[in-house]
């Protein structure tokens, strides 16, 4: 493993700033408020304690649920121009973007992965969400009908509309492996449609959501629009998903979490987007250009330290291939420098927190067990694991079925396409898969054959706000961007009037 961990500071004046003062506080109706209690978050590669953090309660979401309840109805909020608040969420992504470098050091030493994936894929992606959804707050409509009724009074007619509502109080409630992406994602359209929000950051990683809210104020959003509770998901995150004032929770997640958040759900029969785990295919067919596969899966996997959810964990490759890229992946693996996320050498940085570390490690141990050749990696630091290649696991070992959500790939050969489209599918999953070929045919034939609610050809971890991002199975409900991102945040009402 090529570790050098040098631990670096953050340059930027803000960040410097940002870590200086603290404790860090909840936000609610406008307000910053202490907690009795708080909580450290750590930079994963050294240990080192970054921040305490407000430990909110049920106390706090009660108080951040009625705050967001009656910013809904204010007519700051409700009566604001559609074109205002597409502006608004304008001028939040230009705060975004004039703050990115501050916001990706924040993101990277308190998640771990690298400055460049920070600034460059997340900080951007999450600019780009809300310059997307900020043009949409514009082109809400609804539908005029002539309905076919044919019992109205005499002389009289029916008309009837539609009106495009906000769903009310959404509860986004987000993971630890692209923080402020993962809020953006939500935030952007629950706020061009109108809603107002209770943001629930995941605890391991709380800083950047922290300083987005702050830019949000400073954007100018009015009070309750946006509120911040931090804290533990058994904590407050339990009591946001089952409270009776809010209608929406926006879940990004394990499959596990996503299962009591729908039973937390039945109570007021809460709309729910869960976006769950996966375990992603990557085909690889031997017409495949390897120039472009194999750095491509590589990629795929390795990315933010394959704590990705659609991270294309399992391999599968035609047999005339399968050893070429085999070894182009383990080469790949081999000759990334990990290191501190902050150092401008390092390609990789550590995982979340050290017993994730070993969590993957668990896997890698289990299949070199099971007879399985570990290609390359194999190894782990403190939080760091190496990125890892393995060939000969079975499909139904735990390396090919459970999400590991780290740097693990698996390489399993194949003979024909439909074989491998049959292993790709042998999942309880469907996230995503990529295929890779240069045949026009086999590339739409897999994309329709394989079940994932995302399929990359020539690809993988491509990501924009226009593209619907969904999983099937027991990947989640639902699709987060794209125009149909924005439903899940609004209701339809019908007004049906004799004229
Ligand atoms: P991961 O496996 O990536 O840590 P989790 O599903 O545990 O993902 O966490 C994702 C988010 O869900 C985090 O913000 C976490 O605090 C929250 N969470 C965890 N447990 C619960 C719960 N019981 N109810 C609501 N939210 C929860």
């Amino acid at each position: 493993m090529r570790l050098i961990l040098t631990p670096h500071a953050p340059r930027t004046e803000g960040a410097q700033r940002f870590l200086k003062t603290g404790p860090k506080r909840l936000f609610i109706d406008g307000e910053w408020l202490d907690t009795a209690e708080t909580f450290p978050s750590h930079d994963p590669a050294t240990g080192a304690e970054l921040a305490q953090i407000a430990r909110a309660t049920q106390a706090d979401a009660d108080e951040a649920v009625a705050a967001a309840q009656a910013a809904l109805t204010r007519p700051d909020w409700a009566g604001m121009l559609p074109a205002a608040r597409g502006a608004l969420l304008w001028k939040v992504a230009d705060l975004i973007e004039a703050h990115a470098d501050e916001l990706a050091e924040l993101e990277s030493l308190d998640q771990g992965k690298t400055f460049a994936t920070a600034r460059f894929g997340e900080m951007n992606g999450a600019i780009a969400q809300f310059r997307y959804y900020a043009g949409f707050a514009t082109k809400l409509h609804g539908q005029t009908i002539a309905p076919s009724i044919g019992y109205a009074p005499p002389g009289k007619q029916v008309m009837a509309y539609t009106r495009r509502e906000p769903i009310g109080v959404v509860a986004a409630i987000t993971p630890w492996n692209s923080p402020l992406l993962m809020a953006a994602m939500k935030l952007a359209p629950a706020l061009c449609a109108g809603c107002t929000i209770v943001l629930k950051p995941a605890e391991e990683t709380s800083l950047t959501a922290i300083r987005l809210v702050e830019l949000m104020a400073e954007a100018g959003l009015p009070a309750g629009v946006v509120n911040l509770l931090t804290g533990y998901g058994h904590e407050v995150g339990a009591a946001l998903s089952a409270h009776p004032g809010v209608a929406k929770v926006a879940f990004t997640g394990s499959t596990e979490v996503g299962r009591l958040l729908l039973d937390a759900a039945r109570g007021n029969l809460k709309k729910l987007t869960l976006e769950l785990g996966g375990k992603s295919p990557a085909l690889v067919l031997d017409d495949a250009d390897l120039s472009l596969a194999v750095p491509g899966v590589a990629r795929g996997i390795f990315a933010n330290s394959g704590q990705v959810c659609v991270a294309g964990s399992r391999v599968y490759a035609q047999r005339k291939i399968h050893d070429q890229l085999a070894e182009g992946l383990a080469k790949q693996a081999e000759g990334m420098r990990l290191g501190h996320g902050l150092d401008p050498e390092s390609e990789l940085g550590p995982l979340v927190h050290e017993a994730h570390a070993q969590r993957v490690a668990g896997f890698v141990a289990q299949a070199r067990k099971a007879g399985a050749e570990v290609l390359a990696g194999g190894m782990t630091n403190g939080a760091f694991h190496a990125p890892t290649v393995i060939a000969g696991a079975a499909q139904d070992s735990p390396l090919l079925r459970d999400e590991i959500f780290g740097p693990v790939v698996s390489i399993t050969p194949f003979d024909e396409i439909d074989e491998a489209i049959q292993m790709a599918n042998d999942t309880d999953f469907g996230l995503a898969a990529s295929v890779w070929t240069e045949g026009l045919s086999a590339a739409h034939r897999v994309s329709a054959a394989i079940r994932a609610g995302t399929v990359w050809v020539n690809c993988h971890s491509f990501f924009s706000p226009e593209l619907p991002k969904g999983g099937l199975k027991e990947s989640g409900w639902g699709v987060e961007n794209g125009a149909q991102g924005l439903e899940n945040y609004l209701e339809t009402k019908t007004v049906c009037m004799v004229i």
